[in-house]
This record gives C-alpha cells, structure tokens and sequence, in this order.
C-alpha cells in the first residue's frame, strides 16, 4: 500500500499508538491542535531540531525505516545529551512522496518509537504533509537541565584534561562497508554497521558527567573528533593537545584498518558520526570523575588530551613529538 492510498488522517491513526511513553507531565499528546505539557519546574528548557532531505542526508532504497528512523532520533537525542541533559518530548514532521510504501514509514515509526521507549521521549506531534519525490524528516527534541549543571563548548579551561566516552571512528568503517557494497559477514563488520547505523545516544552518560564536580565543557562527536573539539576551543579562546596513540580505538576498527590498510588514529580523528561525548574536566577533579564514571557505567571514559592556552589543536604523535593539526574536517578552527 503506498501513501497515496491512504489519507493523512488514517496515516496518523496508523503511527500514533505507542507514541505516548511517559505520561507525567503531558496534558495533551497526539490528536489535537497542539500539544501540551509542563517544563520541568526551576530547569532551564532545551530545544534542538534536525532536518534530514533524501539522497542530501540518506538514500531511501538503501536503509530500512527502522534504521533510518532509529537515527534521526538518536542524533537529536545526541545532542541533548551534549547539553548535559533529559530528553523528554519529541516532535516529528515529514513531507512523503505519494510513491512512499506505508510500511516503510510505518517501520520508520517503529525505528523511532523503540529508541524514544529506551530513553523515555515521547512521540508528542508533528506535521505529515506530501512531497514531489523526495521524503524529507524533521525531528525536534524538547528536554531540560539545571542550569548549574549545563555543559556548553565555551566553558573549557586551560590545564582541562579531555575524555570521550567511547569508541573513535567506527561509524565511518561502517559507512565505508556500506558505500562499498561489502556484505556484512563477520561480527566485526556487524559492530561497524551498527555503529553507523544505529549510533546509541549518550544521555544518562551526558547527565551523569553534568553532575560531577569540576567538568566544564562538552560536545557530541557528529563532525569528527577533530572537527567537533575544535567547536569547544574557538567557543572557549583555548588551544588543545590531543594524544594520538591514547584515541580509543575498537578491537573491531583496528582489525578493519589493518585488513583495508587505512590509519586506525586518523579514522579515530576524523571519522564522524560516533555521537560519543567529548567533555572537558578540571584536572584536579578529572581522575575521581573518570573512576565514578567507571563505577556507574562499568565502562571506561578515555582521556585523549588536554585543554592548552595556545589558541591551537596540537597532535602528539606516538613517538612524543608535537604536530599542529592539519586533519580532514578541520574547517572550523582558526589559528589564535
Ligand atoms: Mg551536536
């Protein structure tokens, strides 16, 4: 059944069930004019949306709509967690070709409701209308923070130790599996694809470290590492030294880097699209955070560098020598 056959009220019927995860606070969900429910009292609101065009941002024939549905969530969801923060309503609006196959967008929802239940957002409205060719996706995301505890890029200091909370360059092996044709027939490739495919937004992570004493800045790694940390350092005025041979670097992505012959460090640099955590935390307090983390995650939160006064993003190769930052995706940053 294609888009066409139905309308967008019958669509709407369609999606809406199970759109409703958590219900404190919500006075009206889904089925009316507008929705309405209550900010958290005394925390600051956040807002974040992102707009994804077919064949700009994904191409329809080559994803599932869970997958692609999973994603467009998730990285909103990404940066909320940036912010240190809860994630609480989602809005969704999307323009569909009339060509559109109703399961795909149904699976689409499907995608987006598994991961709202796991963080619990919900599915609050949004807009369905029609589009010529191509299906076009908005998701906006309203959370909230404490204001004390929001981490923003311009808080880093110098003399900050900086830590991410997971793996570095993953996603772009597996978007490199995927643009390539290759089938996905071990489990390291597996690992890879999700990483892509189905990124896992670091919210309890984001809102545990906005809770520690001591930790100043963050960002989540869409861009690449390089890219993105650059985005904390011109908001700051502060330059960085990144530890090449310290960038976390999966089992999986090492064994893939060895197999294609590619950089593992530069795919940790500069591959995008990780959506991990980078934050910074004031050295005297960054080990007793890194250990509580640990506690609570069961997981490590790696250091890779540090916050300098030099205005610039250095690179400290394996051997100790120091090597300003000339990598790809590097367009944010100008030299102080
Ligand atoms: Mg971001």
């Amino acid at each position: 059944m294609k888009m066409k056959d139905i309308g967008e009220f019958e669509f709407i019927d369609k999606i809406r069930n199970g759109c409703l995860i958590r219900t404190d606070g919500v006075v009206q969900a889904i089925g009316d004019d507008a929705a309405a429910f209550q900010l958290d009292a005394g925390k600051l609101t956040l807002v974040t949306t992102d707009l994804l065009v077919e064949r700009v941002h994904f191409l329809r024939d080559a994803t599932t709509g869970f997958n692609l549905g999973y994603k467009a969530l998730a990285v909103n969801l990404s940066d909320i967690a940036a912010m240190g923060g809860m994630a609480r309503e989602a809005f969704i609006s999307i323009a569909v070709p009339v060509d559109c196959e109703l399961a795909f967008l149904e699976d689409l929802y499907r995608g987006m409701r598994h991961l709202a239940s796991q963080y619990d957002v919900n599915l609050l409205g949004g807009d369905t209308t029609g589009s010529k060719t191509d299906l076009v996706i908005n998701v906006g995301i309203v959370g909230s923070v404490s204001a004390h505890a929001m981490l923003t890029r311009q808080a880093a200091r110098p003399g900050d130790r900086i830590f991410t909370t997971g793996y570095l360059g993953d996603s772009r092996a597996g978007l490199h599996l995927i643009l390539n044709g290759i089938t996905i027939s071990t489990g390291d490739y597996e690992a890879l694809f999700e990483a892509h495919i189905l990124p896992h937004p670091y919210l309890a992570e984001g809102q545990f470290l906005s809770a520690q004493t001591g930790v100043h800045a963050a960002i989540d790694v869409s861009d690449g590492l390089v890219s993105d940390l650059g985005h904390i350092l011109s908001a700051s005025h502060v330059g960085a030294r990144l530890w090449c041979a310290r960038t976390p670097v999966s089992p999986q992505l090492q064994r893939f880097c060895t197999q294609f012959g590619f950089d593992s460090v530069d795919y940790a640099l500069t591959g995008g699209e990780d959506y991990t955590l980078v934050v910074t935390m004031a050295a005297d307090h960054a080990e007793a955070a890194r250990q509580s983390y640990e506690r609570r995650f069961g997981k490590p939160l790696f250091e890779i560098g540090e916050i300098t006064d030099t205005g610039r993003l250095e690179l400290v190769d394996p051997t100790g020598r120091v090597n300003p930052a000339v990598a790809k995706g590097w367009n944010h940053f100008k030299k102080g």
